[in-house]
């Protein structure tokens, strides 16, 4: 039995068949073990993202993977793995994206395509990935880290 209080957030496709649940375990001081359980938000600027996202840069927000899981009566998700090991699962009805992952984190974490959750404002962009990909006009995140590739 956990110590520690249970908190979920909702997401879903836009046609509402495909639906999940995170579970949020609040951070909380001395206890930087728990910040893994929360939805940790970043950019990536890289070629890949722009085109499964459609716009000059994907948002994900990574969970780890025992805090995800699709609801029961969730349809089943679609997935496709990209030559570059990248797995997107996605409805396939509306055709949007929910979460992603590379074969390294494929057992450990969920990247959850950020504007499918319910509340996403409460998780601000911590960093901006492949940076020397990023579109002329874009600025850059204000109080956010800035890398120019990904290192996993
Ligand atoms: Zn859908
Ligand atoms: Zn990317």
């Amino acid at each position: 039995m956990s110590t520690h209080q249970k908190e979920t957030i909702n997401g879903r496709c836009v046609c509402n068949k495909v639906r999940y649940t995170l579970e949020l375990v609040p951070e909380q001081e001395g206890d930087s073990k728990k910040s893994s359980t929360t939805p940790r938000t970043t950019l990536c600027h890289c070629s890949s993202c722009r085109r499964a996202f459609g716009t000059n840069y994907g948002l994900t927000a990574k969970v780890a993977l025992e805090n995800f899981r699709y609801d029961e009566d969730s349809a089943a998700p679609r997935k496709f793995k990209q030559e570059n090991g990248v797995t997107r699962e996605f409805c396939d009805t509306c055709g949007a994206y929910l979460v992603e992952y590379g074969e390294a984190a494929a057992d450990k974490f969920r990247y959850i395509m950020w504007g499918t959750m319910d509340e996403p404002d409460r998780f601000p962009p911590k960093g901006e990935f492949f940076c020397k990909n990023r579109a002329g006009w874009m600025p850059k995140i204000p109080g956010a880290f800035q890398k120019q590739e990904i290192k996993e």
